[in-house]
């Protein structure tokens, strides 16, 4: 067939009035109104000219569509209506992805959700005395029991996210005075949250002291007036600092607040609450161990290391707690009963020591064997279908991400795949375009799976998004 003029083809594209026309549409626009039909109609057509103009349909991509082209208009209107938020399954191996929406939820967790969320409950009540409750006391009494050993009160309310944490507690604890906090420690976290801007809009001054890479207790000391309200230690989530380094421990921070009377606060990130090394995470350190060197108040994510709903989570001294629970902020920023359910049910699999039914934690404890095995097995249900593909299982690495553990890399088994007929980029988009979609990573001109964040019962949807994509 001869090129075609895109005007010639635009022409072979029916109208939008001659569609709602037709016969074929009746049904449709009996069952699903005249609006939503012709509304539907109008994207198609809007999509085939764009598609028309940049040359992806020629004549011949013209002729198929129309001949087919009430029932495209049925499929339009259908995935008009369908959400735009849907689950991916994630084969890139970091477990925390923020951009698909870092921990997974336990399905305790869900299961508590929907129960909790499809009824009323006693959110704010007192189912025993019978009048109005708080919202905090059904995950601060577990909160409780997980820190006991640190055997001194602590109080735990929740809001939005850690950003939102930090911002409250520094605008209830240091408004209109200074917070010290090192060179080291003004960091950024991915969307915009930075520590100094952050303290800007809480209204407390930042005082920066040290350098990058070297910080002292005698900096945090010399930097102490009337004017000081909060010694601030920032977890360097996302990156390390290594080499000629010095930052003072938590202890002797703690030890330097006591002695001015002034409370000592660490923006802990993750917020791990269990021992990480158990899964292979060396140098992470978590909320307990925070709270045993006696900081005062510890605020972490609730969808970080700990697996569960996004939150901010801010523990600490009673009294404190107390001024940062009556600061108006913390009414704009409280949370749902959606968030309390999801995350009171994540922190009982805590209690009872069920971690490996946490997805984020089960996710990161998989050994590289346990991985490769996995592998394998889909490998080779892969070549029962397609020979044309070279595919290998190889050594490497898993990253934690979600702004946490930096510099931890858990060993993995990797599928790696390239094919002649198709880049790996282009691979890669067909398997973001299958349903459920598949997101892969692109390394050295290979596609690459790691089954590490992929559970056992999503392999199958692997599996044919793979054949799919290279057919
Ligand atoms: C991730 C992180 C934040 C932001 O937490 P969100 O829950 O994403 O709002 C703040 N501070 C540190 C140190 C972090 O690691």
């Amino acid at each position: 067939m001869k090129p075609v003029a895109w005007p010639d083809l635009f022409r072979q594209l029916p109208s939008v009035d001659e569609l709602l026309r037709s016969p074929q549409l009746a049904p449709l626009i009996a069952g699903e109104g005249r609006f939503a039909v012709t509304e539907a109609a109008r994207a198609l057509l809007d999509r085939l000219r764009e598609q028309i103009t940049s040359g992806e349909l020629d004549a011949l991509g013209v002729q198929l569509v129309v001949s087919g082209i009430h029932r495209a208009v049925e499929y339009e209107l259908q995935r008009s209506y369908s959400p735009s938020l849907q689950r991916v399954i994630n084969a890139t191996g970091v477990v925390l992805h923020t951009n698909l929406g870092r921990a997974p939820l336990a399905t305790e967790a869900l299961d508590h959700v929907r129960e909790v969320a499809a009824s009323y409950s006693n959110l704010e009540f007192d189912l025993a005395k019978g009048e109005r409750g708080k919202r905090d006391t059904h995950t601060n009494k577990l909160f409780q029991r997980l820190f006991a050993s640190v055997q001194r009160d602590l109080a735990t309310i929740v809001v939005n996210n850690n950003a939102a944490a930090v911002l409250l507690a520094l605008n209830a604890l240091a408004e209109g005075g200074e917070v010290i906090v090192s060179r080291g420690e003004l960091v950024e976290i991915g969307g915009s949250f930075r520590i100094p801007d952050v303290m800007s809009k809480s209204g407390a001054t930042l005082r920066e002291v040290g350098t990058t890479n070297r910080t002292r207790v005698a900096d945090y000391e010399q930097a102490i007036t009337e004017r000081t309200k909060l010694i601030l230690r920032v977890h360097r989530s996302n990156f390390a600092i290594v080499g000629f380094t010095e930052q003072p421990s938590l202890e002797e921070l703690v030890a330097l607040g006591r002695k001015h009377g002034i409370p000592v606060m660490e923006d802990l990130g993750s917020g791990a609450l269990m021992d990480l090394r158990t899964v292979g995470i060396e140098n992470e350190t978590d909320v307990l161990a925070s709270l045993r060197a006696g900081v005062d108040v510890v605020t972490y994510s609730g969808d970080k290391l700990l697996g569960g709903p996004q939150a901010g989570l801010l523990t600490g001294a009673p009294e404190l707690i107390a001024r940062i629970r009556s600061n108006s902020l913390f009414r704009a920023l409280r949370v749902d009963k959606m968030f309390y359910a999801a995350l009171e049910s994540t922190l009982l699999l805590y209690l009872r020591g069920q971690h490996d039914r946490i997805p984020a934690i089960r996710m990161m404890s998989a050994t590289a064997e346990q991985i490769a095995a996995r592998a394998q097995a889909l490998v080779a249900r892969l070549r029962e279908m397609e020979n044309s593909a070279e595919i290998e299982v190889r050594p490497g690495e898993s990253v934690v991400g979600g702004g946490a553990a930096p510099e931890a890399k858990l060993p993995t088994a990797l599928i790696a795949l390239r094919t002649k007929a198709a880049s790996a980029d282009t691979l890669a988009a067909r398997l973001r375009a299958h349903r459920p979609a598949v997101i892969a990573r692109v390394e050295d001109g290979s596609l690459v799976l790691d089954l590490r964040t992929v559970e056992a019962e999503d392999e199958a949807h692997v599996v044919s998004a793979l054949i799919h994509a290279l057919a």
